[in-house]
């Protein structure tokens, strides 16, 4: 080998770059990434919605040696317990031996994402066709969910007070739902709007039948029949639309994407890709110095607004009542505490370079993503990690060998958009955002890559260890 010129050695020693996960990682590397990926593929198909998610994920820690958490019991070193917040939110934690006044390591991320809601009374009848109306969940560019396969979630609260669970487009048997576009040879009208009202809130209709009730004097006959349907296959009358939420979804599974099968496809991956990595993480910690504490927030795409977001006191309440056995008070247990406000950061995408700065921007393949800050016009609304704490995940993921990269959210006023960790930092905790770098984040199909997922795992588990 070619003796390096002195050029080549002060560059190695003064300047910095990130190492990509194709220098960093071995050919074990990858094929470890590889396996991690299965069950993250898994985990997505069966958890499209919040409340699917802290189902699916209570049978792993149920497995896992977790149990419920009591009130009032003083958990001891090496204990694993969860909180499950109101069936759309949880905590799971690994008691640590630092005793709680030291503080906690929490790791946070959300569960729910954008997807398209019913409103409550949504099915109606329009040209011989049945609809249901919807109000979208979250940043949607609306154009991308029309003509697509949907399936729908979530659960109905019956007149008895019973719940039932709904889940109908995912089984290859089971009938998918739709919002249907115009074809473009009559499109004149529409190709002019801007692309923002290509297809406008109130076009984001749900085709669900065309089949009329067998009676000449009956009107509505499509929308009759539906609903004789949701009776006799679902015991469901139409007010029970009244106490739902229900939701539509992409329909379709998780998939490997391009030749080299190095990235995965996906509803949902902000942020059930951080959920995943940092419940992995979680499950394995035995004994760690600091406790454990992994947060499943819900209403992140809608500002953590409500009782189960983070903007809410549900985690406050939740540390207050495991610290007090132990005599310590909550303010001194979060203001010891650090936290990984887990979510996804945008990758830099080659075909829309001109929205991203090329220094400060994360790049599919580049590691996990670290963001000291996001926000809107100067840094407004957002947590702006100290240089302590920066400095703090720096030697710890350098140390642990993570390959990471820094990154902030596109150009200067080209946008920008924030996370939980302001409203984490907000009761004393310090915060900063680590995350996995995604392609087309907020559509039906959202892209990562199987390198960047496992330095993500790999970050909050030297976070917890
Ligand atoms: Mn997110
Ligand atoms: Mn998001």
């Amino acid at each position: 080998m070619a003796e390096k010129t002195q050029a080549e050695l002060l560059k190695e020693k003064l300047l910095y770059k990130p190492t990509s996960t194709g220098d960093g990682m071995t050919d074990a590397d990858f094929d470890a990434a590889e396996r991690f990926a299965e069950g993250y593929r898994a985990f997505l198909d069966a958890a499209k919605t919040e409340r699917e998610a802290v189902d699916y994920t209570i049978k792993l820690l149920d497995k896992a040696g977790y149990h419920p958490f009591e009130q009032g019991r003083a958990y001891a070193a090496g204990d694993k317990l969860y909180c499950n917040v109101r069936g759309r939110a949880l905590i799971m934690v690994t008691m640590g031996t630092k005793p709680l006044s030291e503080g906690v390591h929490i790791v946070a991320s959300h569960i729910d994402s954008p997807r398209i809601d019913l409103k409550q009374r949504p099915l109606y009848e329009e040209g011989q066709l049945a609809f249901f109306k919807t109000h979208y969940y979250g940043g949607i560019k609306k154009y991308q969910w029309t003509a697509i396969p949907l399936a729908l979630h979530g659960v109905v609260i019956k007149k008895d007070g019973s719940t039932l669970k709904v889940s109908i487009g995912e089984k290859d048997t089971d009938p998918v739902f739709t919002i249907t576009d115009l074809l473009p040879h009559l499109s004149k009208d529409q190709m002019d709007r801007k692309l923002r009202d290509g297809i406008r809130g109130e076009e984001l209709n749900i085709l669900v039948g065309s089949r009329p009730f067998k009676d000449d004097k009956a009107s509505e006959r499509v929308k009759l029949r539906i609903a004789q349907i949701l009776y006799e296959k679902y015991d469901l009358v139409e007010a029970d639309f009244l106490s739902a939420e229900l939701m539509l979804v992409p329909a379709f599974k998780a998939r490997d994407v391009g030749l080299d099968a190095s990235m995965l496809g996906a509803y949902g991956q902000d942020d059930r890709v951080c959920a995943y990595t940092s419940l992995m993480a979680e499950i394995e910690a035995k004994n760690p110095t600091y406790t454990t504490v992994t947060v499943f927030a819900d209403k992140e795409e809608v500002g953590s607004d409500g009782n189960t977001g983070l903007h809410s006191e549900f985690m406050r309440y939740f540390l207050a009542d495991l610290a007090a056995p132990h005599g310590v008070p909550v303010h001194r247990l979060l203001q010891n505490s650090r936290c990984l406000s887990a979510d996804v950061s945008n990758a830099v995408d080659p075909t829309f370079p001109e929205v991203a700065e090329k220094n400060n921007s994360a790049y599919l393949g580049y590691g996990v993503a670290v963001m000291k800050y996001s926000g809107v016009g100067g840094k407004g609304g957002t947590n702006d990690a100290s240089a302590e704490f920066m400095g703090y995940v720096r030697r710890l993921f350098d140390e642990a060998g993570v390959l990471w990269q820094t990154c902030e959210l596109g150009k200067v006023d080209q946008g920008g958009g924030g996370t939980v960790a302001k409203f984490v930092a907000n009761i004393g905790v310090e915060v900063i955002d680590v995350g996995v770098p995604v392609l087309s984040m907020h559509s039906p199909f959202e892209i990562t890559s199987k390198a960047d997922i496992y330095q993500a795992y790999r970050a909050f588990r030297a976070f917890y260890q």
